[in-house]
């Protein structure tokens, strides 16, 4: 199977699993529209690399993917660019760890802006070129945190099932558009965002990293593994294909038996 012909855009695909699927959907000849932050110079490698591996069309754009005026020109830039958006991936996100009664009301708009208000701006700007094709496929990247909950992720925790919800109504609105929308809910994926959260741990209770890596696992998931970046982009490449035209309105989880619990 190819996506050979089909252009996507993936959000906060500068890093961890972003740029996970940015690989698999270039890997499978999707030309790719990256976005997110970080030195520019560094982007750029980062770019060419993927092209000359890949030998697709990669293109960058920087957009902050909380404001919806910058979403809607990040979306018509795909087209333009690339010629269509075929393939939408909203995936850009950030975490904050604190209780309630401390937790900064910037951090929670920041989270909602970010991780939730930035689905519903993109899904607003791809639909109407998708429909009209009749083809699009739309994956959200959630959490095992769009299912169930944990203590001191107020933000982040609304904001993924935020977006479980708003992936079911999109799926719903095209059920019969050729479009379908499907999140996806990691668990566990050793990233700068969870890297983040270990070293604030660490630091915290004086241990090392890597007993804090293990106890990390432990509090959530019955398997004691990280998912890779490159099986969420495996998985997402399966929504991308013929074979899921009828997976839509789902929330996927691969999370080593995290919500099964
Ligand atoms: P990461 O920090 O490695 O990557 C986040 C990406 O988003 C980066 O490219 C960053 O530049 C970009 N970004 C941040 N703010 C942005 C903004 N305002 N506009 C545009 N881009 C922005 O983190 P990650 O772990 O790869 O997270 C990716 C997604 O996966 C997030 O939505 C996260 O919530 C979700 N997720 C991660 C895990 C995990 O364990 N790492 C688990 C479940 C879900």
């Amino acid at each position: 199977m190819t996506l050979e012909g089909k252009s996507a855009l993936v959000t906060g695909s500068t890093s961890g699993i972003g740029l996970g699927i940015a690989r698999a959907l270039a890997g499978a000849g999707a030309s790719v529209m990256l976005n997110g932050f970080g030195d520019a110079s560094d982007i750029e490698r980062l770019r060419a690399h993927l092209a000359e591996e890949m030998e697709v069309a990669v293109a960058y754009d920087g957009a902050n993917v909380a404001r919806p005026n910058e979403v809607a020109r990040l979306v018509e830039k795909t087209q333009n660019v690339l010629g269509s958006l075929d393939i939408l991936v909203n995936n850009a996100g950030i975490q904050f760890v604190a209780p309630i009664e401390e937790f900064p009301d910037e951090k929670w708009e920041d989270i909602i802006g970010i991780n939730l208000s930035s689905v519903f701006y993109a899904m607003k700007a791809a639909i109407p070129a998708m429909k009209a094709k009749g083809w699009g496929r739309i994956i959200n990247i959630a959490s095992a945190h769009g299912l169930v909950a944990s203590t001191n992720k107020i933000a982040y925790v609304a904001a993924k099932h935020g977006v479980v919800g708003a992936t079911k109504v999109a799926a719903l609105e095209l059920a019969n558009a050729g479009v379908t929308v499907n999140a996806i809910c990691p668990g566990w994926v050793l990233t700068p965002l969870v890297e983040r959260q270990l070293q604030d741990r660490a630091e915290q209770s004086g241990t090392e990293l890597s007993v804090e890596k293990d106890k990390l696992l432990a509090e959530k998931q019955p398997m004691a593994k990280f998912t890779s970046p490159e099986a969420i982009g495996a998985m997402a490449f399966f929504l991308c294909s013929d074979e899921a035209e009828t997976i839509s309105g789902a929330a996927l989880s691969i999370d080593g038996g995290w919500t099964a619990q």
